[in-house]
């Protein structure tokens, strides 16, 4: 078959070097807005270990302190509990923007996080996602896409607010002159993933392993496209230090449907484990797939090997 296979932990271009070339630069102060969470947690990790002062702002909606409690003690590292949509006074060099529920805070939070950037003249990296695409229309997806949002549907809180985080942060560099970064995420997986926050990967691996039937939504040949978290961090640190303001897709160009997925857990944890189809959800993206070209040429970022089923 032709479909490439998810690899759990294994698919990584990362494996070799923990710093890569070019990202040796030490001392700086950086800022990572929702740095408790999955995905923060994991990039704090890296900057901690290149040798960075780092400051997590979090009000724990959705991280933990268990996230990032082993850096407690340690003088380069600091945690504020706070919550984005107030302003905040902070000086630092650059800012990973990753606090974000899926709510309008989002919009709030990313003004604020950029008057910050403004004011002290921070770098500002937001992580924006795939959703921006919504349930496209162009296969696979490339940066020059417009997308297809429904703007009242019941995604669209996160999707227009991430998309209206774009716009402000273009507009503040545009206007204000503030030095830009946007991700465009695409769906990750790894350790410290929430097991009970919903997403297909955790829900199926939480499910598996407790002897439930995995629920597949709809028929399940929707598509996803999932990458290793230290992949994403290695490319939101090298969009960062690089000097492209993007956008710029970071995913697994590998697609697969749910049901795939769902047939690897089984391979992976427990061969007798169940499909239980459940309704899908309203406007669920039928089809995502990044092409990674741009982040491939500009930022040498790309996933290295994707083993094909054979
Ligand atoms: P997460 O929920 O684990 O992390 C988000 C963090 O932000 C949490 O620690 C949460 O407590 C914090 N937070 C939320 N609202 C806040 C607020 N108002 N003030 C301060 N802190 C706040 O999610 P994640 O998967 O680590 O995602 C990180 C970023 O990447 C998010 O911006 C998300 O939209 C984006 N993203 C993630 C994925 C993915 O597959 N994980 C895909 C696309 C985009
Ligand atoms: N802001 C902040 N920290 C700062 C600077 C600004 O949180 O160090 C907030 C500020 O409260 C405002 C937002 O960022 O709500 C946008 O700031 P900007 O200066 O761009 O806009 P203005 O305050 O002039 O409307
Ligand atoms: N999904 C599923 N079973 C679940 C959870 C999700 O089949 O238990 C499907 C969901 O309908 C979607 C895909 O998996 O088509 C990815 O869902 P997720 O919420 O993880 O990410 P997103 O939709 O934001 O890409």
């Amino acid at each position: 078959l032709l479909n490439p296979r998810p690899v759990f932990n294994t698919n990584r271009f990362n494996s070799g070097g923990k710093i890569p070339l070019g990202l040796k630069r030490k001392g700086l102060r950086v800022l990572v807005t929702g740095g408790a969470g999955f995905v923060g947690s994991h990039l704090v990790d890296r900057l901690i270990e290149r040798g960075d002062s780092v400051i997590v702002v979090d009000n724990f909606f959705t991280g933990k302190k268990d996230n990032v409690m082993h850096h407690f003690g340690d003088h380069r590292f600091e945690l504020i509990r706070h919550d984005v949509v107030e302003p905040l006074l902070l000086e630092v060099d650059q800012i990973y923007h990753l606090a974000c529920p899926a709510s309008p805070t989002n919009v709030v939070g990313t003004l604020n996080m950029l008057g910050l950037a403004k004011r002290v003249g921070a770098r500002f990296l937001l992580t924006s996602t795939s959703e921006v695409y919504g349930d496209p229309l162009q296969h696979p997806q490339v940066e020059t896409y417009w997308g297809n949002v429904n703007p009242i549907g019941v995604r669209s809180c996160y999707d227009e607010g991430k998309r209206t985080a774009e716009t402000l942060t273009m507009d503040y560099h545009r206007g204000a002159g503030v030095e830009v970064r946007i991700a465009r995420i695409f769906n990750t997986y790894g350790p410290r993933m929430c097991i009970d926050d919903g997403r297909v990967v955790s829900n199926f691996v939480a499910q598996a392993l407790r002897k439930e039937p995995m629920t597949v939504y709809g028929d399940g040949k929707q598509t996803r496209s999932f990458q290793y978290v230290s992949d994403l961090v290695e490319g939101l640190m090298r969009l960062m230090e690089g000097e492209y303001v993007g956008p710029f897709n970071l995913g697994n160009p590998g697609e697969f449907t749910m049901l795939e997925l769902a047939q690897v857990v089984q391979e992976t944890i427990d061969t007798n484990a169940k499909i239980e189809f459940r309704p899908n959800t309203e406007d669920d993206p039928h089809k995502r797939k990044p092409d990674i070209t741009k982040a491939k040429d500009l930022l040498g970022w790309g996933v290295q090997k994707v083993e094909l089923r054979n």
